[in-house]
């Protein structure tokens, strides 16, 4: 399952866009919201009480041609 958390403002600091990515910690199976609810994979039945996650920051656009030579 891929989480797209959005930009936001929390207590004056800006946290941009990005995704977690949540896998099976045993398997590495691709788990689902209902899975994660169930914490246990269906792939290989392991606990998913704490599942591997992948974050990325999502950079969107940061201009990298603005500086001038
Ligand atoms: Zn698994």
């Amino acid at each position: 399952m891929i989480k797209e958390i959005p930009d936001e403002m929390t207590g004056g600091e800006f946290k941009p866009r990005h995704t977690i990515e949540i896998y099976c910690p045993n398997c590495g199976y691709d788990v689902s919201e209902v899975e994660l609810a169930a914490k246990v994979c269906s792939d290989c039945g392991h606990s998913l009480a704490e599942p591997e996650k992948h974050v990325s920051i999502l950079v969107a656009n940061m201009s990298s041609g603005s500086s001038t030579l």
